[in-house]
């Protein structure tokens, strides 16, 4: 059984662990992250009580699905800093982002959660990508659609593997001729690679067949996707026509064009292995749940509302409903790596109707905790 320092300082072996030994790891951490969250955070003990849970007597990965969520829909409300574990004083970043209806979405972490998340991405950037050097090409979108590059944004990361990178800011036009630009400037000089959200790489993929062009990347050159594809669900591609176009037009192997799955409000990073399937890291439990009846965890293969548990976040619990469907597979990998698998079948298209057993309103009309329990309030 691994501890999460264990699992941090060594991601590979965690991603390689017995299936009963993950088991046994994953069930330790996020037990030790309720019961840190429980014993701090009063809106999360609140829910504790009302669920009747405590989070101590957690002894099995079966038991996780007992635990209090909450909802991603909470971190855009204006009074979301009731959910936080830690003080105001102590949020390092704030994440936003706007959202398809305009609402902003607001993620706080503290140094603690920083640096642990930090450190898990690195080291499953690695994992994955094998990455050492060459030159990155991030396409970015305008701000309403940046949710999920926002938090590559923030953690900066991908960018510390490379040699060299540049950034392209993609407004309503996407200057796919300045993209090829910079990749024709590194070719020889560097293994080139293309970061960015789906909708931006299949624009210059376009743009290379209206122009009746390509550009050959390098043998060992990636194409590494986060995202979706937006409002611009009328280009979207399945995946495998996604690959072979990137493998006709930009000569990368399809085992090199790489989906991730996150989303701001969570540490939770899944990326493709080679087979393209998106693994959990090993510090984060899937479950997912009945859309009728989120208390009601599905089994495996079934396609439910996608719950994300992580034990990295000590700012708020880690433990959140999200609006995303999709299902899980475990067992061991092609790759050779064990845990869960996540198949994302839509985003935002669940009703997001779970809501905490006691809401916020509630919690706060109480009067008897905000005090003494969250010091955020009094802070703010
Ligand atoms: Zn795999």
């Amino acid at each position: 059984m691994l501890s999460l320092p264990q699992m941090l300082g060594n991601v590979s072996q965690s991603h390689v662990q017995s299936p009963d030994d993950w088991a046994q790891s994953v069930t330790g951490v996020l037990r030790d992250a309720a019961i840190y969250h429980q014993a701090r955070n009063g809106f999360y003990r609140a829910q504790c009580d009302a669920l009747e849970v405590d989070p101590a007597a957690i002894n099995d990965v079966n038991d996780l699905q007992r635990l209090p969520l909450l909802t991603v829909g909470m971190f855009k409300r204006p009074d979301a800093q009731v959910l936080l574990t830690c003080s105001l004083a102590d949020v390092e970043t704030e994440t936003r982002s706007s959202g398809t209806r305009g609402v902003q979405s607001v993620a706080r972490r503290n140094s603690e959660t920083m640096t642990r998340a930090l450190v898990g991405l690195i080291g499953t950037y690695r994992e994955f990508f094998s990455l050492s050097g060459g030159a990155g090409l991030f396409l970015n979108p305008a701000d309403a659609e940046a949710s999920e590059m926002g938090l590559l944004k923030d953690f900066n990361i991908l960018n510390s593997v490379f040699d060299h990178h540049a950034y392209l800011v993609a407004d309503q036009a996407f200057d796919a001729r300045a993209a090829l630009e910079h990749l024709r400037r590194w070719k020889g000089h560097m293994t080139r690679h293309i970061v960015g959200p789906p909708f931006l790489i299949g624009r210059l993929l376009r743009f290379l067949e209206q122009e009746k062009s390509s550009a050959r990347l390098d043998p060992y050159s990636m194409i590494i996707t986060l995202g979706g594809w937006k409002r611009h669900t009328a280009e979207a591609l399945p995946a495998e026509s996604f690959w072979e176009r990137c493998h006709d037009l930009l000569a990368v192997r399809p085992g090199n064009v790489r989906d991730m799955y996150g989303m701001i409000e969570s540490n939770m990073l899944a990326v493709e292995c080679h087979l393209h399937r998106k693994h959990v890291p090993p510090w984060c439990y899937i479950s997912i749940r009945d859309p009728g009846q989120v208390g009601k965890e599905l089994a495996p293969g079934r396609t439910g509302t996608i719950a994300v548990l992580d034990a990295l976040n000590t700012s708020y619990p880690g433990f959140l409903l999200t609006d995303d469907l999709g299902d899980i597979e475990t067992g061991t990998c092609g790759c050779g790596r064990t845990g869960q698998v996540i198949n994302v079948r839509s985003r935002g298209q669940s009703s997001g109707l779970g809501n905490c057993p006691v809401s916020i309103e509630r919690y706060l009309g109480s009067g008897a905790t905000a005090n003494d329990e969250a010091p955020a309030l009094v802070k703010a």
